[in-house]
């Protein structure tokens, strides 16, 4: 088991209830859709899963960690070397070069720059971009930035890989190309959570959880 989640609620101020008492757990593996309508809760549960964010009451488990319990800085150690993120608007650094950006995907896990950018030219290899590493994200289509973003959070090797509607911004072609990347990283051991509000998307993923005014549905 990868991650859990026993309970959760989270209350924002204002008497908003993001999530309502929700139960899941993640198996080491596994590919996993989270769907649901806008406002359904599904960013506060991938929040949540990432230690972005904690709850109101319930209790997380990661990587064989108590979350609750664990100081901030500790927290964030674990975010910074367990997890990877991958958002629909891709937040990579627009002056740094392909390479550049997927080299600081191991900055804080400490690896001397060198190492970074060995890795980071393999990583790029494996999503297809071996030939762009030099291209910065305006020199690149949208379907191949979304690629740095995924060999950026895929490049530490994370035990868990969280992507937040990662074909939001792409038409159609692209975005199916970023779902068998993920596929791939997916069958060469990655466990992936797959954020979407787009039912086919979430259907082509071998397990969804479906998200309903803060709660799951059965
Ligand atoms: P989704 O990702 O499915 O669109 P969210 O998790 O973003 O849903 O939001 C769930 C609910 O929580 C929504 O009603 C949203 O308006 C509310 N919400 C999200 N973030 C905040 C916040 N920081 N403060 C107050 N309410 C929030």
């Amino acid at each position: 088991m990868i991650a859990r989640l026993e309970g959760v609620t989270k209350a924002y101020p204002g008497g908003v209830i993001a999530l309502d008492d929700v139960s899941l757990e993640v198996e080491k593996g596994e590919l996993l859709a989270i769907v649901g309508p806008s406002g359904s809760g599904k960013s506060t549960m991938l929040h949540i899963l990432g230690t972005l964010d904690r709850p109101t009451s319930g209790r997380v488990r990661l990587d064989g960690q108590d979350v609750d319990t664990l100081p901030d800085r500790a927290l964030s150690e674990l975010r910074a070397t367990r997890i990877g993120f991958v958002f629909q608007q891709f937040h990579l650094t627009t002056g740094a070069s392909a390479l550049d950006n997927v080299a600081d995907g191991l900055l804080y896990a400490g690896v001397p720059l060198g190492r970074r950018r060995a890795r980071a030219l393999e990583a790029l290899d494996q999503v297809g971009l071996g030939r762009r590493v030099r291209h910065r994200p305006h020199e690149l289509s949208g379907g191949e930035r979304q690629r740095v973003a995924i060999a950026r959070a895929a490049v530490r090797r994370p035990v868990l890989l969280l992507a937040d509607e990662p074909t939001g911004n792409l038409d159609s072609a692209a975005g199916a190309g970023v779902l068998a990347l993920l596929r791939e990283l997916n069958a060469s051991g990655t466990t992936i959570v797959v954020i979407t509000h787009d039912l086919e998307i979430a259907h082509a993923l071998p397990r969804q959880v479906r998200m309903r005014d803060g709660r799951m549905l059965p």
